[in-house]
């Protein structure tokens, strides 16, 4: 071997050294565990320091669009000896001295003797670290600079082959980065997301597209009344449903699934104990990229109050506080509606005699009393077909369907015997006078009231505690 290609030889060796030690720095730089990319990166630069046996150095993202630097870490070094009052963490490319030029120039700047001269340096802030030499790089992703590093203060002369190593170290540590930033926005989302199901009220599911439950939330198994997800997990979602709403799911969830319904439906539930409960549930189907259908998406709320207001609400529209009787207003539908549907339609209409006393002497709250004790008693007298409603302030009404004008009489007669039999605690006796009709053909429902109330007037006229009639001939009743 001559000394030419001895040197050669030499050369070659070292640059098989230097990459060696930069893929051994980079392996090392990659399996370092790092929370952050923060974390990533300042191991990522002390590696850096040490290949070029620097002292110090920096990195710095940098934003094209706005030309503008954002501080990702300094060495550990130089924040030791760094004086500089007013650190600043962004810097506008125009404001930066020789250290901006790496992206001004788009190359790498390699500057040995920091102290001569240079037209390029504006000086250094006071309190600076002092620099012998530097070396900065810029660093590219798409022809586009993302970032600078810079090394300050090498032993010897930065060369041809620190460049390299940095260039190729930082290349492969900033695809690493991108990567990290791609895993902690997703990271975040996660979070995010996984705290939008964790606080929501309503319970979330996830089922297989043939209905087994594959995902609940602590709010779903706390609805159903289980102990943990594993108890659900795995059962068909029909299992949780009662039976009279099996044929509503499985038409809702097919519909569903070919992309004819979407919305909220109600379904009656069952505990883990048996008890039911009604729920409100948003179905949707879940895609994967390719938009093919991969389960089922369920959102549940329990409706069981909103339920009972409804019942109450819609009570309190046709029931009468006091004795929780039909109102008026739901006796009218009533015999609107039997009028057109019954074959023989009777109203017996009932009023307390002598009530006035029992207001008079006991006080209104006993008069309530046996107005409820009244009510509790015509309740209980009447057939199951027979609708009782409170028709004024202490006058009752009973709807008889198919009942003939007889037939209302005896019912009549054995309602008048029963409260005359009762015994009202603090008042004793009380009774009450009824007065029965039947409905005529092509007589309205008024015209049958009145009636009712002329026999009820006169069973008033002759003594009380007494049934009257208002007589139809045969051929004059409905049928
Ligand atoms: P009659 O035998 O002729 O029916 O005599 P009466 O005293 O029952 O009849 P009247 O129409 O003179 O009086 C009815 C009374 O019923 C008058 C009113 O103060 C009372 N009343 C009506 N609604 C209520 C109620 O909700 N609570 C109470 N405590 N009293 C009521
Ligand atoms: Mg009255
Ligand atoms: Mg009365």
């Amino acid at each position: 071997m001559n000394k030419k290609d001895a040197q050669n030889a030499a050369t070659a060796s070292d640059c098989n050294k230097d990459s060696e030690e930069r893929l051994r720095r980079l392996v090392d730089i990659l399996q370092h565990p790092s929370e952050s990319i923060q974390e990533f990166l300042d191991y990522a630069l002390k590696q850096a320091i040490e290949l070029t046996e620097s002292q110090i150095g920096y990195i710095y993202h940098y934003h094209e669009d706005r030309k503008e630097f954002v501080l990702n870490t300094w060495s550990v070094e130089v924040m030791k000896d760094c004086k500089v009052e007013k650190q600043e963490t962004t810097y506008k490319l125009d404001k930066t001295g020789i250290w901006g030029e790496a992206v001004r120039q788009r190359r790498p700047i390699v500057i040995n003797d920091y102290q001569e001269r240079n037209p390029l340096k504006k000086g250094c802030p006071k309190g600076h670290v002092p620099l012998t030499n530097f070396l900065t790089v810029p660093i590219f992703k798409n022809k586009k600079i993302v970032g600078v590093v810079g090394l300050a203060n090498k032993e010897t002369d930065y060369d041809e082959s620190d460049i390299l190593n940095i260039t190729l170290l930082m290349k492969a540590v900033w695809t690493v980065t991108e990567s990290k930033k791609v895993e902690e926005a997703l990271r975040s989302s996660e979070e995010k997301l996984k705290t939008i199901i964790e606080t929501s009220p309503d319970g979330i599911a996830i089922s297989s597209m043939d209905g087994m439950v594959e995902f609940v939330t602590a709010q779903s198994v706390a609805m159903w009344g289980y102990d943990s997800p594993d108890e659900m997990i795995g059962r068909n979602i029909l299992e949780f449903v009662h039976e009279s709403y099996h044929e509503k799911a499985i038409y809702f969830m097919t519909e569903m699934i070919n992309g004819h319904l979407t919305g909220a439906a109600e379904y009656l539930m069952v505990k883990k104990d048996g008890s039911l409960f009604y729920c409100e549930t948003n179905a949707n189907v879940l895609k994967d990229k390719n938009k093919n259908a991969i389960g089922v998406l369920h959102i549940e709320r329990d409706i069981t109050e909103r339920k009972k207001l409804e019942e109450e609400l819609k009570d309190l529209a046709i029931k009468d506080q006091l004795t929780g009787l039909y109102n008026r207003r739901k006796i009218d539908q009533v015999l609107m509606k039997e009028k057109d549907e019954a074959d023989y339609l009777a109203v017996i209409m009932a009023d307390i005699d002598m009530f006035k006393l029992v207001n008079d002497e006991y006080g209104h709250l006993v008069g309530d009393q046996v107005l409820m004790e009244i009510a509790a008693i015509l309740t209980k007298g009447i057939r199951k077909t027979d609708i009782l409603g409170r028709w004024g302030g202490e006058e009752f009404i009973i709807i008889c369907t198919d009942t003939d004008l007889e037939g209302a009489t005896v019912l009549a007669e054995k309602l008048r015997e029963l409260v005359a039999a009762h015994y009202f605690n603090g008042v004793g006796k009380k009774t009450c006078s009824f007065g029965v009709a039947q409905l005529r053909k092509d007589e309205t429902i008024d015209e049958l009231l009145l009636r009712s109330d002329l026999a009820l007037y006169r069973a008033k006229e002759r003594g009380r505690n007494r049934v009257e009639q208002e007589i139809c001939r045969a051929n004059t009743i409905k049928k």
